[in-house]
């Protein structure tokens, strides 16, 4: 890239142009998808093609095109930057239907993408205020979301709290999962003067689901310290659905500080670019307002192909039906795969216990020489994944006696790995996976550990 200098840029363009985790990310899954069909992707944030869904979308598609009014209305109109009337009030009474949450129109705004939205709130709440104080976004068990690590316009508007490591069942330490340190939280706010508290549930990349009891308890959080508490729910219910637990596709987290982010791109339309956030009157109108700005209006195609499955409820039940179960088998069968293949090349390796989106986590102690070096030897054997360091933002403000110090050299220890892509890519790619690791840990002697049972 460029060096900065040359451009005189600000400190704005510079901080947002000078290249990020997520830049990295965006390109490697462009370059494979676009020009190296020979790369195996097990990188990138797409979701499984679902031959149900597509369906639905084309019929909904078809059925758009042949209404020319509303083709021709959409296409040569913009619409209001909140979003399309009639999308808000169908996605409104969506909810209020399903839900039992009194909210109308109001609360709702359409946004570029869930990323977007994400952008738009972390700078609203999160940054220099006029009266000089440095609001943070608290992140309450790292690792979180990559995609936020470069969003803040203001530098250094993470605080996050090491997750805490756990193992759900005492007699299997090769599963682990992730917890809120509420110890770690309640220092965080006692120092710091935190602007949100921000999840995202599932999270990615660990596919863990925070409980609800995490949940309430970050809630009060956020209403004690006049927070607002950000859940983003790009993979989890009512839609899409990619959850373990089908008592979680049904129900939604709801408070009076918590504002809820939704997506369309992982049922199948990320090339839409719609996202869809629900949050209280005041939030929905400044995000408005930056939308204005910024874009003038959303992309109105996204709204008017689900708008009669909102309408009509066939959207929840297809998540329900069709992409839960899908994702469900995918991710059972991802996890036999890779315990297989890392059996078969005597790797000792544990996985987050995976309760949703379609990653798996994967922790590998005896890593010595970090997980970018696995990332770029991997590259080498053409399958894309993401190294883990990326995900540990927001951490430098916790001392060296507070850091647990198996969590520390976990950071250099972690890879995301996408179970998204065709059957035969995904197994083809663990199986590179697991000899690739064992080929790096015999080289860097580190064999010691490798035992024959994962
Ligand atoms: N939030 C999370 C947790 C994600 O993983 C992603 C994409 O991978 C997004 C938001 C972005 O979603 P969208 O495509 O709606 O911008």
């Amino acid at each position: 890239m460029t060096d900065f200098f040359d451009l005189d840029l600000s400190i704005f363009g510079e901080s947002l142009s000078r290249g990020s985790g997520i830049l990295d990310l965006m390109n490697d899954l462009g370059e494979a998808v676009s020009f190296r069909r020979d790369m195996l992707m097990l990188g990138g944030g797409n979701p499984a093609i679902i031959p149900e869904i597509q369906a639905l979308w084309r019929e909904s598609a078809k059925a758009f095109l042949a209404d020319q009014t509303a083709f021709d209305k959409s296409l040569a109109s913009y619409d209001p930057p909140q979003g399309d009337p009639s999308f808000l009030n169908a996605f409104a009474k969506m909810f209020c239907d399903r839900f039992d949450i009194s909210i109308n129109s109001n609360n709702i705004a359409v946004v570029s993408g869930a990323q977007l939205g994400a952008f738009c709130l972390l700078n609203l709440l999160g940054g220099k205020t006029s009266d000089g104080r440095r609001k943070k976004i608290l992140i309450p068990a790292s690792p979180e979301y990559v995609g936020y690590a470069d969003m803040g316009v203001e530098p250094d508007m993470f605080v996050a709290c090491p997750a805490k490591i756990t193992y759900p069942d005492p007699n299997d330490s090769s599963t682990f999962k992730y917890a809120v340190d509420f110890d770690m939280v309640e220092q965080v706010v006692a120092k710091e003067d935190v602007g949100a508290i921000l999840i995202s549930r599932p999270t990615n990349p660990s596919g863990n689901v925070l409980t609800r009891d995490e949940l309430t308890r970050l809630e009060e959080f956020a209403e004690r310290i006049g927070a607002w508490f950000i859940i983003d729910n790009a993979y989890g219910g009512p839609f899409p659905g990619i959850l373990e637990d089908p008592a979680e596709i049904d129900s939604i987290f709801w408070g009076k500080k918590t504002i809820l982010s939704f997506s369309l791109s992982k049922i199948g339309l990320p090339g839409l670019r719609t996202g869809i956030l629900v949050a209280p009157p005041e939030i929905i109108e400044r995000v408005s307002a930056i939308t204005a700005i910024v874009g003038l209006a959303n992309n109105s195609i996204g709204q008017r192909i689900t708008k009669p499955l909102f309408e009509s409820g066939e959207i929840l039940d297809a998540c329900r039906s069709i992409v839960y179960p899908y994702y469900r088998k995918r991710r059972a069968e991802a996890v036999r795969l890779l315990r297989d293949s890392l059996r078969r090349a005597g790797v000792e390796a544990k996985l987050h216990k995976s309760e949703g989106a379609f990653f798996l986590w994967m922790w590998i102690p005896a890593l010595k020489a970090g997980s970018t070096t696995l990332y770029q030897k991997l590259k080498e054997q053409r399958v894309f994944v993401i190294p883990g360091d990326n995900f540990f933002y927001g951490l430098d403000h916790v001392s060296e006696s507070k850091m647990d110090p198996t969590f520390d050299s976990s950071r250099s220890q972690m890879l995301r790995i996408s179970f998204s892509a065709p059957e035969d890519i995904v197994d083809k790619g663990f199986r590179i996976i697991a000899e690739t690791i064992a080929k790096l840990l015999d080289s860097t002697k580190d064999n010691i550990n490798k035992i024959g049972n994962v």
